[in-house]
């Protein structure tokens, strides 16, 4: 389409938020002649109207509290911004039904509707484009849907959750888990229920958004693996950096074949021992990072600031952008694929007993018994002999051979909490073969 056949498209906004404010912002500063924002829908808008940012809204737009009258606006695209399954997926809906196109930042929605919505988006000849639902301002999904559509992924690694990465980041300069916790709380980059968060919820709707636009994979979520971060302690910090790593919420997807010719795909969410030299180490704060591994282009990084009203607005506003211009992205058919729980990596296994003589020689005993062997012992001077904390690592074995041994030695009497097990991250890690 060129410039001069262009038309200016009607925006109606769904959600004025934090986002949702921003992108009127944007829009506002660039003034451009293809979007006129020209619907705002919140509940209770008036308390919208009356704020501060309000004043990036045009004079001529129209502030309305039902979804009728968005529609009486006879807008082009609608952007929702409003978050969570109800309404927005139903409304998502009957926007793309009735031949509007969407521009959604809402990874709940996408992770468990995507494809249906992108069907019905198709069979309506509009557009649904979701480029902030995960990471972000950081354009990973237009990344890899258009940039490595030629390629090959073979796996996904990624910071996926900003929350999480300040916590971790934070504990790694020495702060404590609640405290650093109650900081993100008190700066809002926590929910005041952080449990979507911490436990790995929210990254693992991102993980399937990514493994369905990057290894054209659809994965079951509930099929996820997905391990707390709550239970990583100060000591496992200092044990990290002993082995040259440090630790950080990691959403894995891996293309795995088992020694047959179906495919799986390998995909957890969890805290990981990462070495300092890979690029997952050097996300701090609230920012997000995925490392994408082609076949045939190897490895490439996407990373910026996964959250923000500014940023995130960013990606929504290229969506509109996109939307306006009629941009096509290249949408690859995702294949359903089982997820694999099981990996072959060495883990890092810390045990905080009541010290006896023969502790060691029983834990060695447990893991040879599953065939696990062990790589390295680490023992820290200074903690007391009531409350010993020490570290084994072991060379790669399957995850669930760790489980096995550490269920085993959970129950052992001198135990005084159930051993921490993580995986460690190699930087030359490829695609091993399971058993
Ligand atoms: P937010 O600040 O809570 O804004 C949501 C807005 O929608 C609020 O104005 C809220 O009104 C309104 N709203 C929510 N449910 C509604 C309903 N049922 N009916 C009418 N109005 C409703 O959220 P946000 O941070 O802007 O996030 C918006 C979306 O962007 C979410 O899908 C989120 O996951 C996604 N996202 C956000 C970020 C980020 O950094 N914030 C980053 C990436 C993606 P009230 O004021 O009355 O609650």
């Amino acid at each position: 389409m060129t410039p001069s056949q262009r038309t200016t498209r009607r925006v109606a906004l769904l959600g004025f938020g934090t986002v949702g404010q921003s992108v009127a912002r944007l829009l506002r500063e660039m003034s451009s002649d293809e979007l006129e924002l020209s619907c705002i829908y919140n509940r209770d808008v008036g308390r919208k109207r009356s704020c501060a940012a309000a004043r990036h809204v045009p004079s001529t737009a129209v502030w309305c509290e039902t979804l009728d009258a968005v529609f009486a606006t006879q807008p082009d695209v609608i952007v929702e911004l409003m978050g969570g399954l109800d309404p927005a997926q139903d409304w998502i809906k009957q926007a793309l039904g009735s031949g509007i196109s969407v521009v959604t930042a809402n990874k709940q929605v996408i992770a468990s509707d995507g494809p249906e919505l992108t069907a019905l988006a198709q069979s309506s000849g509009v557009q649904l484009l979701y480029g902030a639902a995960v990471a972000g301002g950081v354009p990973v999904i237009p990344g890899l849907q258009q940039g490595l559509s030629g390629d090959r992924v073979m796996r996904l690694s990624g910071i996926l959750n900003g929350t999480c990465n300040f916590i971790l980041s934070r504990m790694e300069a020495g702060a404590r888990y609640a405290e650093v916790l109650a900081e993100a709380q008190r700066l809002g980059y926590a929910e005041s229920d952080p449990i979507a968060d911490v436990s790995g919820l929210d990254a693992r709707a991102k993980l399937c958004i990514l493994c369905r636009v990057g290894m054209h994979t659809e994965l079951d979520q509930q099929r996820i693996a997905t391990q707390s971060i709550a239970d990583i302690d100060a000591v496992d910090f200092a044990y990290a950096r002993e082995l040259g790593c440090t630790i950080r919420q990691v959403s894995r997807a891996q293309r795995q074949h088992n020694g047959g010719p179906e495919e799986t795909v390998y995909a957890r969410v969890a805290p990981m021992l990462v070495p300092t030299t890979s690029p997952l180490a050097w996300s701090h704060g609230t920012q997000n990072m995925v490392v994408a591994t082609g076949l045939f282009g190897g490895d490439v990084v996407f990373s910026g600031h996964g959250a923000g009203g500014d940023a995130t607005a960013v990606a929504v506003v290229s969506d509109l952008l996109a939307v306006a211009q009629g941009a096509q992205s290249v949408v690859l058919p995702a294949q359903p694929r089982s997820v694999s729980t099981d990996l072959i990596a060495p883990h890092y296994l810390r045990f905080v007993v009541n010290d006896k003589p023969g502790i060691v020689s029983a834990i060695a005993g447990a893991l040879a018994k599953v065939g696990a062997n062990i790589d390295s012992l680490l023992q820290r001077p200074g903690y007391p002999k009531q409350r010993l904390a020490f570290v084994v690592t072991t060379e790669p074995c399957l995850g669930s051979v760790i489980n096995a041994a550490v269920s085993s030695i959970a129950a052992m009497d001198c135990m005084l909490e159930r051993p921490l097990a993580l995986e460690i991250l190699t930087v030359d890690d490829k695609d091993e073969p399971t058993a």
